[in-house]
């Protein structure tokens, strides 16, 4: 019988690493769930620890930290406080894949000690990639370390990709919803609201990839996220609207031919295969039915709408730290949103101003983009002063 994999699971608490707790649980005899993590649902962690009984907990905030070693002590697990605490169990000799599912610039750090302690990475958090892209790849590259996409259109583009590494990819097309504001015209969003940004028509996501997706920056922060997975250029991505995310991505290569993944919007999927690549293992997942979608849609983005999508294409195109002062740029600006200090419509526009006035810097390190995140979370928050 074959080992089981040992898995760390940065980010438990969230929507995707409860669902990675499902795909683990059905599957009992391909996994052996080592670490667990949280920022401050202390109450969900402990739960989860008492659950599946991991080798060891994190959670991130200092000020919960006793209740979870009080809830665990009985347990043989061991419970950590700090982010710090997260470069350090990633080193875990059992642990074969870390799945960074937590949110934000955070995961950047974290996921890199995890290379370094050779540790194959299932990767949600797609910020790490938009931010420090080059230098994570290339820390990859120097440990030996795979890098499993757990985004459902990346995923889409891998599983196509089967079989083929050695074909030349032509283009890809990465598909997007659309969002609760398809179809609206500028003026028309300028008045929507907190609430109807968070009601994703086809997927059920933490908050921040919500507004994201509400915004189309998700779908900019996919673009740089697929340069940096499959080694293309800006003018190979293109990004179509369908608004069933049924088919979650497409390949294009270069005799023509087109090769899509399809299946119902339900990321346990693409969490279980990044998991367990390159075996397809059974699940109990829904099926999809042809006959409850006669028609499937495709349009263009309106770009003079959502304008997050250019902004990442042109950070594409500049390179050096443009992505990451985007990305710092635009976390701040959504969670002033979400704290209603600033207007939906504003996300975009900070994000616009935070790169025209913040000179990017060439060929980056890794402190470069430590360094560069800070000063632009700086600026926007004076921003944000000035018209909230
Ligand atoms: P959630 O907000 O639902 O969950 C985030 C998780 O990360 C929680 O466990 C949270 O802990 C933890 N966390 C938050 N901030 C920090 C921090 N500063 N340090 C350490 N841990 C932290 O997010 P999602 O699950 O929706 O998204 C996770 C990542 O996956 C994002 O990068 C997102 O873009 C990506 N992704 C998500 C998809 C989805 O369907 N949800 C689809 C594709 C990609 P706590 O609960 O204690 O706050
Ligand atoms: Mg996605």
């Amino acid at each position: 019988m074959q080992a089981k994999k040992g898995i760390a699971i940065l980010g438990s608490t969230g929507s995707i690493g409860t669902q990675a707790l499902e795909v683990i649980e059905a599957h009992p005899d391909l996994f052996d769930l080592q670490v667990i993590t949280a920022k401050q649902n202390s109450t969900l962690l402990i739960e989860q620890a008492l659950k599946f009984k991991p080798n060891a907990v994190v959670i991130v905030d200092d000020s919960e930290y006793q209740k979870v070693k009080d809830a665990l002590w009985s347990e043989e697990i061991h419970v950590y406080g700090g982010a710090d605490a997260l470069n350090q169990v990633v080193e875990f000799k059992e642990i074969e894949v870390v799945l960074t599912a937590m949110v934000g610039y955070a995961g950047l750090e974290p996921t890199m000690s995890a290379i370094r302690a050779k540790k194959n990475i299932a990767l949600a958090n797609k910020e790490t990639l938009v931010v420090a892209g080059d230098v994570i790849t290339k820390e990859a590259q120097k440990y030996g370390v795979n890098i499993y996409p757990v985004d459902s259109e990346h995923s889409a583009i891998f599983q196509c990709l089967a079989g083929e590494f050695h074909n030349t990819i032509e283009k890809i097309y990465l598909t997007a919803s659309g969002g609760p504001f398809r179809g609206y015209s500028m003026a028309k969003l300028r008045s929507v609201t907190k609430e109807q940004a968070l009601k994703h028509p086809n997927w059920e996501m933490g908050q921040k990839i919500t507004i994201d997706s509400a915004t189309m920056m998700n779908k900019g922060l996919e673009v740089i996220e697929a340069k940096w997975l499959f080694n293309l250029k800006p003018e190979q991505i293109d990004v179509i609207v369908h608004p069933q995310s049924i088919v979650h991505s497409i390949v294009q290569f270069d005799d023509g031919s087109m090769k899509a993944q399809m299946g119902l919007p339900d990321m346990k999927l693409p969490i279980q295969y990044s998991l367990t690549y390159p075996n397809r293992v059974a699940s109990s997942f829904p099926r999809f039915n042809f006959l409850d979608y006669p028609s499937l849609n495709f349009e263009g983005v309106d770009q003079s709408v959502f304008t997050n999508l250019q902004l990442a294409y042109d950070c594409l195109h500049v390179g050096g730290t443009s992505a990451c002062i985007l990305n710092a740029a635009n976390e701040v600006a959504v969670d002033a949103f979400l704290k209603e200090r600033i207007s939906f419509i504003d996300i975009q526009n900070i994000n616009q101003e935070a790169l025209q006035s913040i000179d990017p810097i060439a060929n980056p390190t890794l402190e470069t983009y430590l360094e560069v995140d800070l000063i632009t979370r700086k600026k926007v928050t004076e921003i944000i002063g000035s018209i909230s």
